[in-house]
């Protein structure tokens, strides 16, 4: 089955998909922290759906949840109506709010992808406010449809002014630092207040606290309140996407919340779904000024998705995964930067919580204009492979694909989470061989 599934699709399946180009896997089961595929073969799963996964695959609570409203004989879709399903999500999801945000937040079930939730974002601001221009970072990645494609790096929309991310200042220890963050946040700020830089009028600011696709970029807590204080001082709404880093996988149940950073929109999906597919925006209802139908769409506020994902948002918050992804991911990256020590293609290893990062270098080659090692995209795909020979699953990310990225569940277990550190410093040696 195995083999006949993988050639099947590879000729019926689009050129544009991604990750299956590079996993060759027909995933039959999965529980936790693995899958197992058609060919019998069992793989640590640190993908976790790109993140969507807080819980890893099929936890009891979330297929509990789901069957609890397919045996109920509730409806499964009936578009934006009110239902008890949406209500204890809707509850669940305002408990787990920065607070000066939940006393005053509205909701909008987008969806159901990120994408359009962050679609919805723009054209609330947009509205909001009856400017038109748009503050985004270079490396952001905020989805794949029209709006969402021009605020994410490297696009050039002529309403979006592209701002420099701390790590834009790379040094030969890492990226960015304090350093890279004072330059980054002066440079907005002269932009911002330069008459002639051609900035148009902005209707918001839209960031990432960690850059996810980017290359698991933290962006430093200072550079955050910088960002909120230069926005709030000229009325520009910050929207933060929480799509990635959301549902304590950080360490703080929203990324926003280690900087105490409280953003007027905040983008949420992956995770709030607990594996199903879900998406919302919530902002301060100032800024509720859209006409109702403003974003419509048939499948907004799925019913099994908003029953899995108040389950999860209920057992992250009960169990304190966000405090245990911390420690654990602390531990973990800890482990990964002992790596560096040894192996001198280890340009660097970042992250929060369980956000993980290890960017690959070529360290005998500078990059252009600068004195840090240049990426080494081919040695990332290579540890990626090696990591899948060894039953883990691993993606990369980061502007030139140099970084192979860990997104673990946040139940990952010490033992486990061993395992994997094992598997990827062996799949490393061989891949650097
Ligand atoms: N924003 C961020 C920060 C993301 O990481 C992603 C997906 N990787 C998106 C938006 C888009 O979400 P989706 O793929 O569900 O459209």
């Amino acid at each position: 089955a195995h083999e006949g599934i993988l050639r099947r699709q590879a000729l019926r399946e689009s050129a544009a998909r991604t990750y299956a180009r590079s996993l060759p896997i027909v995933p039959v089961r999965a529980r936790g922290l693995t899958i197992e595929g058609a060919d019998g073969r069992r793989y640590l799963d640190c993908l976790s759906g790109a993140g969507t996964l807080a819980l890893g695959h099929n936890h009891p609570v979330v297929l509990e949840a789901v069957r609890k409203v397919l045996d109920s004989g509730a409806p499964l879709h009936v578009l934006d109506l009110a239902t008890p399903v949406k209500d204890a999500f809707t509850t669940e999801l305002f408990a787990t709010l920065p607070p000066a945000l939940a006393a005053d937040a509205r909701i909008q079930f987008c969806g159901p992808a990120g994408t359009d939730a962050v679609e919805a974002a723009l054209k609330l601001v947009r509205t909001a406010t009856g400017r038109t221009g748009m503050l985004a970072f270079t490396g952001a990645y905020h989805g794949m449809t029209a709006g969402a494609l021009d605020v994410s790096g490297g696009a050039t929309d002529t309403r979006v002014t592209r701002l420099p991310f701390p790590s834009d200042y790379r040094c030969p220890f890492g990226v960015g630092g304090d350093r890279g963050a004072e330059l980054a946040a002066r440079w907005t700020e002269s932009l911002l207040d330069d008459p002639k830089s051609g900035t148009p009028s902005p209707a918001g600011m839209i960031l990432e606290p960690v850059q996810g696709e980017g290359g698991v970029v933290p962006a430093p807590d200072a550079w955050l309140r910088r960002m909120r204080a230069l926005t709030e001082a000229r009325s520009i709404p910050l929207i933060a996407d929480e799509v990635q880093t959301g549902v304590g996988r950080t360490g703080a149940f929203w990324a926003v919340g280690h900087s105490g950073v409280v953003p007027d929109v905040m983008v949420m999906s992956k995770a709030i779904g607990g594996s199903l597919p879900l998406a919302v925006v919530v902002y301060r209802s100032a800024l509720d000024a859209w006409p109702p139908g403003a974003h419509a769409g048939t499948f907004r506020g799925n019913q099994l998705a908003m029953a899995a994902g108040a389950a999860t948002l209920a057992f992250v918050r009960e169990n304190r995964l966000a405090e245990r992804a911390s420690a654990l991911g602390a531990r973990m990256l800890a482990r990964l930067q002992g790596l560096a020590a040894s192996h001198p293609c280890v340009g660097d290893a970042r992250g929060r919580g369980l956000m993980i990062g290890v960017e690959l270098v070529d360290p005998d080659t500078p990059s252009a204009g600068s004195s840090a090692p240049a990426p080494a995209p081919g040695l990332a795909a290579a540890v990626r492979d090696a990591c899948l020979r060894r039953g883990l699953i691993v993606e990369l990310g980061g502007r030139q694909s140099a970084v192979v990225r860990l997104l673990p569940p946040l139940t990952l277990t010490d033992e486990q989470a061993e395992a994997v550190l094992d598997r990827f410093a062996d799949a490393l040696a061989a891949a650097e061989r």
